[in-house]
């Protein structure tokens, strides 16, 4: 007998992520009664892929579920934040209990990672779209935003930017065919497994003047903090992390411009820089100015960048 919605809710998400004592109502009511911590300020993100567009058709449903996951745990930790309770909206084009199992094995085994619960949703029929919200918190008027940063801070990146779009452009067999098979599941395990900076977040609360993370592109997504806190950045190419297995020709396009890294991109005030080297895989790569966009310094030269930021709208 085929599952029902509500079988399929039951069988698949009513036990699925962490559990959490503020949870006095979780799936299955109306809503979700969530105690938040008293004194702090809640932290909402919500980020939606849809098949086709944010990962390739027919997709492993495990990775599926992780992804949905990590890119809202990833707008938690640009926000400073600690992720506590995540709903999700499933939208199925039918019902497959092993895609179904694969992927709640995937959206539930990071949410215990991360201490975060599934406490409601919706799920209806139609092409393949999963949107998640995730919901968190901070203390109060901590929270880390793009439009803090000030000319003479130093730009900071985590991990190594570019290695999840070398990863899909070989998942999509778009490139990197001449590199060893080991070497391109590296990368391409960095897009379908990508590690959101949930920790290194809030290890920057007390040290970070601004803070983004990475979906679009190093370049579009240092663009978009330069303009929220009205200010340039400098940009020095040459200090970029190397991709794993890329030389530095190579590297570039893909670490400057590739998306889907959920690196966290942050600005710290000189006096606290120190601080942030002492951090595990964190790189020193430029500078907040006075003025306005992005400028590449590379082999002693600068020019501006091209916004190259990935625009579902842009025609
Ligand atoms: P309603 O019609 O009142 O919105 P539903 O029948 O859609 O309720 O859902 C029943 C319960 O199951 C609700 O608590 C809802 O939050 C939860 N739920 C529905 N779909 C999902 C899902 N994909 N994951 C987690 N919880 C879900
Ligand atoms: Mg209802």
């Amino acid at each position: 007998m085929p599952l029902g919605e509500f079988q399929l809710i039951d069988r698949f998400f009513r036990a699925c992520g962490a559990d959490r004592d503020d949870v006095r109502l979780g799936v299955g009511d109306d809503g979700a009664l969530l105690r938040t911590p008293p004194g702090d300020d809640l932290v909402a993100v919500s980020d939606t892929l849809v098949e086709g567009v944010h990962f390739p058709q027919g997709s492993d449903p495990r990775s599926i579920g992780h992804r949905s996951l990590a890119v809202n745990l990833s707008d938690i930790a640009a926000m400073g934040g600690v992720p506590r309770w995540a709903l999700l909206s499933l939208t199925l084009p039918s019902v497959d209990p092993a895609w179904l199992s694969a992927f709640a094995s995937g959206f539930g085994d990071l949410a215990i990672e991360h201490g975060v619960a599934l406490v409601g949703g919706d799920t209806t029929r139609g092409p393949l779209t999963l949107g998640v919200q995730v919901l968190g918190s901070v203390a109060a008027g901590k929270g880390l935003r793009r439009s803090g940063a000030r000319p003479g801070d130093a730009l900071f990146v985590s991990g190594r930017p570019g290695e999840a779009a070398a990863g899909l452009a070989s998942l999509m067999a778009r490139g990197l065919a001449d590199l060893p098979a080991a070497e391109r599941r590296v990368l391409e395990a960095r897009f379908l497994y990508p590690q959101p900076r949930v920790a290194l977040g809030q290890a920057l609360l007390p040290l970070a003047s601004a803070c983004i993370d990475i979906s679009d592109g190093l370049v579009g997504d240092l663009a978009k903090l330069a303009a929220a806190s009205g200010c340039a950045a400098l940009l020095e190419v040459d200090a970029l992390p190397r991709l794993s297995a890329l030389d530095a020709v190579a590297s570039r396009p893909y670490a400057l411009h590739g998306g889907d890294d959920y690196e966290l991109l942050f600005t710290v005030p000189q006096a606290r820089a120190a601080a942030v080297m002492a951090l595990p895989d964190v790189t020193r790569i430029g500078e907040m100015r006075a003025g306005s966009g992005v400028t590449l310094l590379e082999g002693g030269r600068t020019s501006a960048a091209a916004h190259a930021g990935f625009d579902h709208f842009a025609g």
